[in-house]
Order: C-alpha cells, then structure tokens, then sequence
C-alpha cells in the first residue's frame, strides 16, 4: 500500500493576474518539494457536470463556464479570477477528489493527497469566492457517501481561514462532519463556534491572531480529537491549507512546518483507528513559496509513513 498524489498540469494554466497570492508558483514549488518523494503518482481526471452538480446546481456550473475569457484574466469577485485554462483547471481540481476517493476506497492505495488547484474550502453552492471555483472537499465527501454507500464522513479543515464554502454545502448533510480551525477575526469573517450545522454537524474552532503550534495542538487535543473519535468516520478529508504557518502573508498564525507534521501524524492515526487508514487530503491555501512546500512536504512525508 502507498500514497497517491494526484495532480494535473492542466491546474498550472489557471493564471492569476500579476500580484495575486493563489498563483501558479504555488503549485509548481509544491510538486518540486515532492518530486523525490516515493508516491503513486495519477493524473486527475476532469470531473464532468454530473461529478460537480452533486455540491453544485447545473446553472451555477454553466455560468462558470460562460465566464472563461477568451484572452487574459477576467474578475468572478473581489478575489476569484479566470483565465483561459482556469475551467478546465477546475474540473481537473474537482476529479482529483474523486479519484482519490476511489483510490482510497479500492485500497489502491492507502491515502492521497490532490496537489491541485484553484482551491475549493471558500466556493459556495452558488458563489465563486476566495480564489475557490468549485467546492473539492465537500465534493469528496458527497462522492463517498453517494457512489461508494459511506455511513459517515469527516473532514478537517486547517487552512488558516474558515471553510465557509464547505460549510455552506455540507450545511444540511448529517452525515458530513466538518471540523475547521481557523483564525479569527480573519476573512471571511464566519466561522464562529456558534456555527454548528444544521444537525450539530459542523465543529468551528477559531484561533486568536498571534496564537502557535502549541495553542493549536491544545485545542485540537480537547476538541478536535475527541469530536472525531465519538463520530467514528468511514472516511476522513482533510482541507489542507498551509497558511497558518508564521511565514505567511496573508494570516498572523504562528505554525511552523512541525506543527503541520505533527497535526498530520494525529490526524492520520484517527483515520487508521476509524477508516481503515483511508484518508484524502486536498490542497486549499498557503502563500509562502518555501513554507507551503516545506510544510506540504512534511505533511505528505506523514502521509507516506501512515500508508505503509
Ligand atoms: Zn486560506
């Protein structure tokens, strides 16, 4: 049994304008950190409107199409932009999760991880936002319980901002847990522990501004752990955002590569206990060239040691 890591290069022609955060190098620096790393690597395929119209209505999904310009970069909102490339990038993004999923579900391998992008955690059922089109974790999960007859799915979301786009699609499905930990006050300014789902199902921990390794080890120690213990999942999706580390430019966390190490190995252990060690984790943010890939790597190294 290994891991799989699932990208496409067709996510490289999704292009930022000059100046933005989510931007082609992210990737790039990424699959450079673990290019001498031992994994089964697969392309994603592109997940079709039917894949997509599980977390998204059609006409959400035509309207991005229509959007795609032609030449140069165009504007979805204040953050979220297209480019020639950027559906198909999308898609690519969307039939990684599933996929892994499969992988994941066939024992072809024993995790994986989609180093792909544009990112999903921000994307509402009807709202591009925060550089996220389509919404890959919720989709992950809405794969699982629907195609593959999972009782229960969880999924972590560590990116330093609030999932809110997960949220928003997972809102109504009790069989979804969303666990996500977050800086707050910090965009999008939701995601706070009175957010609790429409059936208890989402678990918001927001983290103070300022706040480290050890602080988010506490915390995820007295509730994360705990809360995913007692929901006992078949599956479990992590949201792996690295912009929580202390090098990044758009958050005031203190992270360090080690702690995304450390959260990883914990989080792997739960699946090992619940899910028979399946576990899909998918790219969401990280803006520090060097600190996403040293902490992408560190936390796909972890991987790794879990899937032997
Ligand atoms: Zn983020």
């Amino acid at each position: 049994m290994t891991t799989a890591l699932i990208s496409h290069s067709d996510c490289l022609n999704h292009v930022t304008p000059e100046g933005h955060p989510e931007r082609v190098a992210r990737l790039e620096h990424l699959l450079h950190a673990l290019a001498p790393l031992d994994l089964l690597r697969l392309a994603a395929p592109p997940a079709s409107d039917a894949d997509i119209g599980r977390i998204h209505p059609q006409r959400y999904i035509e309207r991005i199409a229509a959007a795609e310009p032609a030449e140069g970069e165009t504007q979805l909102d204040g953050d979220t932009w297209m480019s020639p490339g950027s559906m198909q990038a999308a898609r690519r993004a969307a039939g990684s999760v599933i996929r892994a999923v499969d992988a994941v579900s066939s024992r072809e391998v024993s995790n994986a991880f989609c180093g792909v992008r544009p990112p999903g955690h921000h994307a509402e059922r009807e709202t591009p936002m925060g550089f996220c089109i389509f919404g890959n974790a919720a989709l992950a999960a809405q794969y699982a319980l629907d195609h593959h007859g999972l009782s229960r799915v969880a999924i972590v979301d560590f990116d330093v901002h609030h999932g809110n786009g997960t949220q928003d699609l997972i809102w109504d499905e009790d069989r979804v847990l969303l666990i996500s930990s977050h800086q707050s006050p910090l965009w999008p300014g939701t995601g706070d522990a009175t957010e609790t789902g429409g059936h208890g199902n989402v678990l918001n921990i927001p983290l103070p501004p300022g706040s480290d390794g050890a602080e988010m080890r506490a915390a995820y120690e007295a509730q994360v752990f705990p809360r995913l213990n007692a929901f006992a999942p078949d599956l479990l999706i992590l949201s792996a955002g690295f912009d929580a580390h202390t090098d990044d430019p758009l958050a005031q966390l203190d992270w360090n590569t080690e702690d995304f190490r450390w959260l990883t190995r914990a989080l792997c252990q739960i699946a090992a206990k619940h899910c028979r060690g399946r576990l899909v984790s998918v790219l969401e943010g990280g803006y520090d060239l060097a600190a996403l890939a040293a902490s992408g790597r560190a936390h796909v190294e972890e991987l790794i040691e879990a899937g032997k």
